[in-house]
């Protein structure tokens, strides 16, 4: 018989099955903290449930979380992970510890349809979306092995980034219960400040989810006019930056956070120079958004043609933008040891060796930057 997953619902899509099992719906929340304040996935060992109740469950439903392929742990605590989703392929989720958070890095799909030109995913092409309990089972499976792992009682991930494989609003019904299950207090209670969906800029689901689930919004723009846009964010041609912005400008009415983080991958000789930097400057004044800057320093790999920016020039860049009152930082790359890259791991995992040379291409980056405070003159190192 086929069962339902049950990480494949929020609470409200729980408390519809439990309702079709002829369930109160409050069970539905017991059911759900077993499950994801506690890591439980045997119905047995959910003592407080009635018996009649567990024997339902056992028999309509499962607890299954992804099977895992590999797991790397950097010298610097960094955990990586690499999920099988059947079919040949794999999504990755990237754990990163930090003094004050945790922070998991998680997949929406296997693949990505955007194609951006700088990114290895964008590259390997759009296999499947990711159902809700995927997306879910990362955090699920991550939460509740670090917490055997690092032997604490509390919860470890504090912070959420949906900035693995895949567009996640390009599998919008799939990622809003996925997020309301992060955000729910009988789940994980992050908070929505702590949640950060990244977007290549698919207009009309950033409105979506401002209306929908409102989290911190991070957009990858990467140039600051269209021509240069069109060519590295291909969907720039349908979505182009003055709309982009816009949306941008709408999503903060709802948005937990009075800021959209706007990342910038700092490319050799194609987005650094510094007209680039004053076109920016200009075009945040034009459009007068609350913004801040994350630049990015780009994982090369071949097939792109592309190279990462010295560091001088993306520290130029940066005071440029911070002079003029911008907020800016620059990302510091974490877990090269291991390759941990954030969502460029195998869409393929039949053929291993193209995998591990795909993984290869990017690192982790890690959210801890470099603040250059506005009109500062001296720029600090990177710790
Ligand atoms: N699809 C979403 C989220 C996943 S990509 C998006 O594009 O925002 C997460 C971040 O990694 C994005 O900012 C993306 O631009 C960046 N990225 C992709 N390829 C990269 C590379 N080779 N080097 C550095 N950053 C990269
Ligand atoms: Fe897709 Fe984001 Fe990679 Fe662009 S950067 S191809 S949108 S995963």
């Amino acid at each position: 018989m086929n069962t339902a997953n049950l990480l494949e619902f929020d609470l409200e899509g729980l408390a519809a099955f439990c309702e079709k099992l002829g369930e109160k719906r409050f069970r539905a929340t017991q059911l759900f903290r077993w499950i994801h304040q506690r890591g439980a996935s045997d119905f047995a060992q959910m003592t407080d449930l009635a018996k009649s109740l567990r024997e339902k469950l056992a028999t309509t439903a499962r607890v299954e979380a992804l099977p895992v392929l590999t797991q790397h742990e950097s010298k610097d605590g960094t955990i990586k992970w690499l999920f099988d989703v059947g079919d040949g392929n794999a999504v990755e989720a990237v754990f990163i510890p930090e003094d004050d958070r945790g922070t998991l890095c998680v997949s929406s799909q296997a693949g990505c349809a955007v194609g951006c030109r700088f990114c290895s995913t964008g590259h390997q092409g759009f296999s499947r979306n990711l159902s809700t309990g995927e997306i879910v089972a990362q955090l699920w499976f991550a939460e509740h092995f670090l917490r055997k792992h690092l032997k604490r009682n509390e919860r470890v991930i504090s912070n959420v980034v949906m900035m693995g494989m895949g567009e996640p609003l390009q599998n919008y019904t799939a990622l809003v219960p996925a997020l309301r299950t992060m955000l729910d207090d009988n789940a994980y209670g992050l908070s929505r400040r702590r949640v950060t969906v990244s977007t290549s800029g698919v207009v009309p689901m950033i409105d979506r989810l401002g209306a929908d689930c409102p989290v911190a919004l991070a957009v990858s723009l990467h140039a600051p006019n269209d021509a240069l846009r069109d060519d590295l964010v291909p969907l720039n041609r349908k979505y182009p930056i003055a709309e982009l912005i816009e949306a941008c400008k709408r999503y903060l009415a709802h948005a937990p956070r009075d800021f959209i983080t706007f990342e910038y991958c700092m490319l050799d000789g194609v987005n650094d120079q510094p007209e680039h930097a004053r076109q920016l400057v200009e075009l945040v004044r034009t459009h007068g958004i609350s913004c801040k800057f994350n630049l990015i320093p780009f994982n090369p790999f071949p097939a792109s043609g592309l190279l990462r920016s010295p560091q001088p020039r993306v520290l130029a860049f940066a005071k440029t933008l911070s002079e003029a009152g911008l907020v800016t930082t620059v990302r510091k790359t974490r877990g090269d040891d291991i390759d941990a890259a954030c969502g460029q791991l195998a869409g393929d995992v039949k053929d291993r060796t193209r995998a591990a040379e795909r993984m290869a291409q990017r690192r982790v980056m890690s959210e801890r930057p470099i603040v250059l405070h506005p009109v500062r003159k001296t720029i600090p190192q990177e710790h």
